[in-house]
């Protein structure tokens, strides 16, 4: 019985590396790619430094600007900051929109901040580009999505770029190559628990 059954599995995986080898062999083109991390689960910033971490490991150059961030400090910000001087890091430096509630001044910040993104996708030195919380610029009009897109489908051909963030339309999903929703199956400040260093900032 338990015979059967390995080889069974075993069958099973063979083809499994078949099918595998065959999809390993058939992605042959060599280029940066555009990945954008969206949806209502938790998820999407910590995967993007995540993917910063591994970038650093083979000495990549990165640069991250994170748009809404700022008011509040972050397990990320600090390490960065403090341990890695050779990641470029700009922030918005205000709050959310409806901490701030001046839809004039986020417009301007937006831009300034937009700026500094615009400066590294133009540099064919970073290796890797994080545009954390982009989304919200483009969904609120606070950046002309046209611009946006441009700039992003222009950027030198070595260079990734990860979007983060809820929203952001579906021209944004069509220009990337990699998107993931991130669901929501449950979320802990849901029951109650609060958002814990470390963990959720
Ligand atoms: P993270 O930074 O943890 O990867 P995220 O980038 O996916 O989260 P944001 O909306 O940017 O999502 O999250 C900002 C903060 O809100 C984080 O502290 C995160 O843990 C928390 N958060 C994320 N998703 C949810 C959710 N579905 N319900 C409640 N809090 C959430
Ligand atoms: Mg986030």
């Amino acid at each position: 019985m338990s015979d059967r059954r390995n080889e069974k599995h075993k069958r099973s995986m063979q083809k499994q590396k078949e099918q595998v080898d065959k999809s390993v062999e058939a992605a042959s083109i060599e280029r940066g790619v555009m990945i954008v991390l969206t949806g209502n689960g938790k998820g999407k910033s910590s995967s993007a430094f995540g993917m910063v971490m591994r970038a650093l490991g083979y000495g990549h150059k990165v640069g991250i600007v994170q748009f809404i961030k700022g008011e509040m400090a972050s397990g990320e910000e600090t390490y960065i900051k403090t341990q890695c001087p050779e990641v470029y890091l700009y922030q918005m430096g205000t709050g959310f929109t409806w901490n701030t509630q001046d839809r004039e001044a986020d417009i301007a910040a937006a831009q300034a901040t937009w700026e500094k993104a615009q400066a590294l996708l133009r540099d064919p030195s970073y290796d890797l580009v994080i545009l954390d919380e982009l989304t919200y610029m483009i969904g609120y009009k606070y950046l002309d999505e046209d611009q946006v897109l441009d700039q992003l489908r222009n950027r030198p051909q070595e260079q990734s770029v990860v979007v983060t963030g809820r929203g952001g339309g579906s021209r944004l999903q069509e220009l990337a190559d990699t998107v993931t929703e991130l669901q929501e199956v449950k979320h802990a400040f849901k029951a109650g628990i609060k958002a814990r260093e470390g963990v959720d900032f």
